[in-house]
């Protein structure tokens, strides 16, 4: 099917009309971020960001209801009926989406991405033009205009939108809106493979494709020794990530969606150089536990890697630890 094309000073009219059948969330700009939020009639609709400052799992929560006051719209059917259509996420975040859809959480199979599985679900993703150095979306199998759980992908093209249908949801939604549409010309088409190449050269400076090695072989390195030393134990990275809740508990009970060990408290009395290693050696435990399930070999027999690229566990670490280099270091090792 021949893409189609929206002049971007119309996507008000495009995001208008989705609204009069279905809740429709869009980015906006926020303080240090954008976030996503329901979008009505006149809302801003921020194009340009990086990512969320949140995973979307998060942010969507209110959407288990489906009672949130976009989905009260007068003339709309109420509550839970709405479908949901999410505009403008980010391709390592769909992702995600359809990655919490498909394996099982820790508490059980149906809080797949914190929307009830019953509500029609609508992933409009925006091609990100604006990778940060953190990203490495290519390296886990995705990419700038990745569309694993997308229905429908928009690419910027100079002043123009592209719009490439992905799925039967993708369809329905264009020809809701086919009289705001045009096809697009070739170069349109052209212009927006260009956006796309610029952005993927841009994450490949960050991080080669497919540089990633079992983690396994970098345990013990210096490398790894800095990570271990240097992380606070404060949980940062766990919470922001998009896939949190996927991970697996460990032998010792302990969980990779857990916080790492933060400092250990000295016994009344006791000996703070002792708690002290007892704390590296929890926090050695759950780096190596978390590694291991999200990249190393046995991830893929599970149906695949557990992260998405989307690099928020680096860019917002406090202590700025990236755990690439162990993960880069081990590739050089095989
Ligand atoms: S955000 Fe950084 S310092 Fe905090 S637990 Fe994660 S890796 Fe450690
Ligand atoms: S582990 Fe880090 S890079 Fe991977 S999905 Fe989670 S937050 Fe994103």
């Amino acid at each position: 099917m021949r893409p189609l094309k929206i002049r971007e000073s119309r996507l008000p009219d495009l995001l208008d009309r989705w609204c009069s059948t279905a809740e429709v969330w869009a980015p906006r700009a926020a303080p240090g971020g954008a976030v996503l939020r329901p979008y009505e009639p006149g809302s801003d609709v921020d194009l340009d960001y990086g990512s969320f400052l949140e995973p979307p799992v998060v942010l969507l929560s209110a959407c288990r209801s489906g009672a949130s006051a976009a989905s009260e719209r007068p003339g709309r059917t109420s509550g839970g009926d709405v479908p949901l259509v999410l505009f403008g996420i980010r391709p390592c975040d769909a992702a995600a989406l359809e990655l919490l859809d498909a394996v099982p959480s820790r508490s059980g199979p149906t809080a797949a991405s914190g929307l009830r599985p019953s509500r029609a679900r609508t992933v409009v993703v925006l091609a990100c033009t604006c990778p940060r150095m953190s990203c490495f979306c290519t390296s886990m199998g995705g990419g700038p205009a990745g569309v694993r759980g997308a229905d429908l992908l928009i690419v910027p093209a100079g002043g123009d939108l592209l719009l490439k249908r992905q799925t039967a949801r993708g369809d329905e939604l264009l020809a809701s809106s086919a009289d705001l549409l045009t096809p697009a010309a070739a170069d349109v088409v052209h212009s927006a493979a260009e956006t796309v190449r610029a952005a993927e050269e841009h994450v490949a400076l960050a991080v080669p494709g497919d540089s990633f090695g079992e983690p396994s072989s970098a345990f013990g390195t210096a490398a790894w020794r800095e990570l271990v030393e240097s992380c606070r134990g404060c949980g940062v990275c766990v919470t922001l990530c998009p896939t949190r809740g996927r991970g697996e508990s460990s032998a010792e009970g302990g969980h990779d969606d857990d916080r790492p060990a933060p400092h250990g408290e000295a016994p009344a009395g006791g000996d703070a150089p002792e708690a002290g290693r007892a704390t590296l050696e929890r926090r050695d435990r759950w780096w190596r536990d978390r590694l291991e399930r999200r990249f190393g070999r046995g991830s893929v027999a599970r149906g695949g890697p557990l992260c998405v690229g989307c690099g928020r566990c680096i860019r917002y670490c406090p202590a700025g630890l990236d755990f690439r280099s162990v993960l880069r270091g081990s590739w050089a090792a095989r």
